[in-house]
């Protein structure tokens, strides 16, 4: 028998949406969008860079270094910007 092992690698690594206010972290299979603590929004990946959120106790993107904290005032100054 002679192949290429693919073991060890997982092909669809799991992500994560993540409240900025309690840091409540679910599954994206999940299909909660709304914290059930608090009602905001949760963050699917980084507002700056876009990169997915890999680990549920993640604080900061581990590609640009924003705070995920930062995130709830980032999006409502682009709230406030919108014209309804
Ligand atoms: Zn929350
Ligand atoms: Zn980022």
């Amino acid at each position: 028998m002679s192949g290429i092992e693919t073991d060890g690698e997982d092909p669809s690594p799991v992500r994560f949406r993540l409240c900025v206010r309690c840091f409540r972290a679910v599954p994206t299979s999940t299909n909660e969008r709304y914290c059930i603590n608090d009602g905001s929004q949760m963050l699917e990946q980084c507002p700056m860079c876009k990169t997915p959120i890999s680990s549920p106790y993640a604080r900061y993107c581990a590609v640009c270094g924003f705070e995920f904290v930062l995130a709830d005032s980032w999006r409502g100054q682009i709230e406030m910007r919108t014209p309804l």
